[in-house]
């Protein structure tokens, strides 16, 4: 026997060599064991003391029953046979050599635990990528399918089978980016991206995808793959699609809403301002829907609106958009036009269509509108000055008579200031009491008797100037200092009513007119009757006049208000009667006790006036209501309204508003004789022309 220097060892070298040997299992770090047929344990080496513990045996005892089994198995199949220990995290390999000829079997063990750890960990990972609900896609360095998991399948609707070896298509990307990005060169070179992206399914369909993929490479950095890792999010964009359609579009009409006329408005005047074009936005007002809504019901106001909405943008082109701002108002804008008289054009069109008749639960309905027209650049450079000026515009079309077309002008912006003017000078002029009444006679057309007084505000400036309603009430009724304005009045005329009172010359009635504004507020009774209580003067002396148009407008809640009035004894009058919808069919329904015909009706008495005129004292008559001519202004038009029967009359025939010491000398007197004056559209007397 040679060593490995290639010397002879002597016989006396084979002792120690062979006790060496015989240490040779107790050397070994892993379990040596020997098994008798009957599980008699006849050797372990110093290793197995770890199987020894968890078997609880020793040399020269058994082994667990199963591994008695195992011995016989092996000896009697004569196959090697293996076996795994775990012991607490330990697991230990045993292979099973069985020695049939000497009827024993030896146990070879190994420590098998870091392997059966990395194994543990690749099947979690297995199954990970098989469970997760995104789809997985491995491609090696040529983007060719390597792998794809359950998830994937169930997304694209193609088996594993038909993708493996495939070369993954370029992903369209989302909906947000222009350009398509460098999605496999960006994941390279950066080592991940992420984006939405379009993918097709099997069947062909699209699908929003949301992908990460993250380059591979090898320990040397060369690019070995990518792993895409891709959601469908087509639930997701739904739900986002159905959300922005709630916030961008109104329910009842399907157009854009003020949110989105916002947005696409910018848009329209980034392009314009791009290519110089014109821009024209159209401002669309509907002129009666209130009515239609409070006498037909919400039903068919959402109809006619429904209706118009349509033939709006019916209208247009498709690059035009209309928008509803809310209630009856739309928008329209016009992002191409070659000259401003274009926008005329369209406008005009677009009111034809609307004005035609609409049908809606079985009845015709005529409505009008109103349009205002603003210019990029000239009326406005941005979103909310252009619609500043188009919003202006409508309003002016309004006022010329509705149912027309107007061009913004600059003249409108200096109205509108001077509108902001006016109203901080009333609130100055509130504090500083110079708003005061003035009294105009209401008499008998019979005998020439002062029946009542119709207090008229007046605005009695520092300067000692008297300016009209007709200068302050409309700004006032649109800001809403109409009701302070009112309240004034009627503690003021209150006030006056008491001391006449005392003195023995208050007349029938006081008469106090009511803006719609306060007849709206939900205090308004109780500040009726506070001033009653304040003054002390006689309720059942006071007289409220109203415009029909603010009784046509809610039924049940003014009726309970009007009702209330009644019952502390306030008397109520329509103001104005025939000059706007003329109903006397409700008139039947209202604790009125009086109609006051329209001036216009007793000014055209000339020409087919007296008819009107007659008719309506008839009716009123008919109806119990007591009637005031208006307006008079003549002895013949004095003389026609006796013949008719008409009970009262008032005019500047009989007397002109006056303050209130001139209205207490007519009182003293009791009578009034009439005495005619220049017809009507002199300058008032008070009103020197100096327009506030
Ligand atoms: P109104 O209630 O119809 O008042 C009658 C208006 O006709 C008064 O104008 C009066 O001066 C004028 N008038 C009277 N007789 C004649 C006449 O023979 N010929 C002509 N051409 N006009 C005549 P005034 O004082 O300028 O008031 C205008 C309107 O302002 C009133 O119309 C009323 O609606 C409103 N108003 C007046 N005072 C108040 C008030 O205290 N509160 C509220 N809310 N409105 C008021
Ligand atoms: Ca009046
Ligand atoms: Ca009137």
């Amino acid at each position: 026997m040679r060593d490995a220097t290639g010397d002879r060892h002597s016989l006396d070298d084979t002792v120690p060599v062979l006790e060496s040997i015989a240490q040779l299992p107790d050397e070994d770090p892993n379990p040596v064991l020997r098994l008798s047929r009957d599980g008699t344990l006849l050797y372990a080496n110093r290793a197995s003391w770890v199987l020894l513990s968890h078997w609880q045996t020793q040399v020269g005892s058994r082994v667990p029953p199963s591994w008695v089994l195992t011995a016989q198995r092996a000896l009697d199949q004569g196959e090697v046979l293996e076996e795994e220990v775990r012991i607490a995290f330990k697991t230990i390999l045993l292979v099973v050599v069985p020695i049939p000829t000497r009827g024993y079997i030896n146990l070879y063990g190994l420590d098998v635990t870091r392997r059966r750890q990395v194994e543990d960990k690749l099947r979690l990972i297995a199954q990970v990528f098989e469970n997760v609900t995104e789809g997985i896609m491995i491609l090696d360095g040529d983007r060719r399918i390597v792998e794809v998991n359950r998830a994937f399948c169930a997304i694209t609707g193609r088996t594993r089978e038909e993708v493996l070896g495939e070369q993954a298509t370029p992903l369209t990307p989302g909906t947000t980016e222009r350009e398509t990005p460098d999605i496999w060169g960006s994941a390279a070179r950066q080592g991940s991206w992420q984006g939405e992206v379009w993918d097709r399914r099997g069947n062909g369909d699209l699908y929003p995808q949301w992908l990460s993929v993250t380059a591979l490479t090898s320990p040397a950095g060369e690019p070995t793959g990518f792993i895409c890792l891709f959601s469908d999010i087509t639930a997701k964009k739904d739900a986002e699609r159905r959300l922005y359609r709630m916030a961008h579009y109104d329910s009842l009409t399907g157009l854009g809403n003020r949110r989105r006329f916002h947005d696409l408005l910018d848009h329209a005047l980034k392009n314009a301002r791009r290519t110089g074009e014109i821009l024209a936005l159209l401002f669309i007002d509907l002129d009666t829907f209130k009515m239609v809504n409070d006498n037909l019901g919400h039903g068919a106001g959402d109809s006619l609106l429904r209706i118009v909405a349509g033939r709006l943008e019916g209208s247009v082109r498709e690059s035009d958009t209309v928008a509803r701002m809310g209630g009856d108002e739309f928008t329209v804008i016009l992002p191409h036009l070659q000259t401003a008289e274009n926008a005329e054009q369209i406008a005009r069109k677009l009111l034809a269509a609307v004005t035609e008749p609409a049908a809606i639960e079985g009845k015709e309905i005529f409505i009008t509108a109103s349009i205002g027209i603003a210019l990029y650049p000239r009326d406005g450079a941005d979103t909310s000055t252009l619609l500043r000026s188009a919003d202006a515009a409508m309003y002016h079309a309004k006022q010329r008579g509705r149912n027309g077309v107007r061009f913004f002008s600059r003249d409108m912006n200096r109205w509108a200031a001077r509108r902001l003017a006016l109203q901080t000078r009333i609130r100055r002029a509130l504090e500083s009491r110079e708003f005061i009444a003035y009294y105009q006679p209401v008499v008998d057309v019979v005998d020439g008797r002062i029946t009542g007084l119709e207090a008229l505000v007046r605005w009695r400036r520092g300067d000692g100037k008297v300016l009209g309603p007709d200068l302050f009430i409309p700004v006032a009724e649109q800001s809403g200092q109409i009701n302070e304005i009112g309240e004034t009045v009627l503690r003021l005329v209150c006030a006056q009513g008491v001391e006449w009172n005392r003195r023995g010359l208050l007349p029938g009635r006081l008469d106090v007119n009511v803006s719609s504004r306060q007849l709206w507020r939900s205090d308004f009774t109780d500040l009726v009757e506070s001033v009653l209580d304040d003054t002390g003067f006689p309720a059942n002396r006071l007289e409220l006049e109203l415009t029909e148009s603010m009784l046509i407008v809610d039924s049940s809640e003014t009726l309970e208000k009007l009702e209330r009035l009644r019952s502390l004894g306030v008397s109520l009058a329509i103001d104005d009667f025939g000059s706007k919808y003329s109903s006397f069919t409700y008139l039947r329904r209202l604790p009125v006790e009086r109609l006051k015909v329209d001036r216009s009706f007793i000014q055209d008495m000339g020409n087919g006036g007296r008819e009107i005129t007659g008719a309506i004292i008839a009716v009123a008559r008919s109806l119990g209501l007591a009637a005031v001519a208006e307006g008079v202004e003549n002895a013949e038009q004095m003389a026609a309204l006796a013949g008719m029967g008409c009970p009262e009359a008032q005019g500047y025939f009989l007397s002109r508003p006056v303050p209130s010491d001139a209205a207490e000398s007519l009182l003293e007197n009791g009578f009034i004789v009439g005495r005619d004056v220049a017809p009507a559209r002199t300058v008032f007397m008070e009103d020197d022309g100096d327009r506030a």
